[in-house]
Parts: C-alpha cells; structure tokens; sequence
C-alpha cells in the first residue's frame, strides 16, 4: 500500500492532488484556509484510515466513502476556528499532521469509535457524526465533542 514515506514527502511540492494511498489524495487533507501549504500526514493515520475503509465496505458489501471532515490546520486556521492550541491537526516539528477528523454517511460518532477502535485507534473525540482520531498509542484516550 502507498502510504507515507520519505520518498513521498519529497513529493509535496508536486500538487495538492497527489495521492497518498489508494483511496485517499493530499488535497483532502489540506488546511481549509486554502493558502498555505499542502498536508503532509503522518503515514499511521492513512493506514489507519484505509483500514476502517476497508472494514466497513466489507461489512455493508459495497465500497465506503470516508469524508474527511478536517486534516491539517495551520496555526491561523486552527486559531480562527477554535482549536486546541496545542492540536495535532496543527503540522508538528517535522511538518507532519498527527490527526484527522472524518465521518461515513449513516454511521454515529460512536460507531465510527468502534470501528476505529477495532484497528488499533487508541485516541478518539467523538462527536455525535464523525470523530478524530490522532496518533497517539501510549494508553486509550477518550473525549466528547
Ligand atoms: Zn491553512
């Protein structure tokens, strides 16, 4: 699977469009201020991701669209929507997005919890239709919106 790697970073400077893995592109991780520059993510949360695709287009029997809700967020984005000033949207040290927000049409913040859960998420905000999850593995982590 072409999740993240070093080669892949050094693509960044190819276009917002590039893609990431099978089922996801950068663009649909990039800030939503639309100005800065494009997402790098940590390659975990695409696995992650493609995971939790994979799974619940097995249990419906037909291929699942993920939204994402939000990926990266630039410190003035992040700012000006509210988030936590410490959040992992925002890129970390080595530039990358350590969370995402998504959801999937018809699916509770919780169900979504559980799914994610099932494939080694520790880290979840629920909310009551999509969640985020970040990459932090250290203990379970749990929070409400
Ligand atoms: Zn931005």
């Amino acid at each position: 699977m072409a999740v993240l790697n070093e080669k892949k970073k050094e693509k960044v400077s190819l276009g917002p469009d590039d893609k990431l893995s099978a089922h996801f592109r950068r663009k649909e991780f990039n800030c939503r201020c639309g100005r800065c520059s494009p997402a790098v993510v940590d390659g975990q949360i695409i696995k992650w991701l493609e995971a939790i695709r994979k799974k619940i287009s097995l249990q419906r029997a037909k291929d699942t669209k993920i939204t994402i809700t939000s990926g990266k967020r630039c410190k003035k984005h992040n700012k000006k929507i509210g988030g936590h000033s410490k959040s992992k949207h925002v890129p970390d040290e080595k530039g990358e997005v350590k969370a995402v927000d998504f959801k999937i049409a018809e699916l509770s913040g919780s169900d979504l919890e559980n799914i994610a859960r099932s494939v080694g998420v520790k880290a979840v905000g629920v909310a009551s239709t999509w969640v985020h999850i970040d990459t932090r593995v250290d203990r379970d982590r749990r929070w409400e919106y």
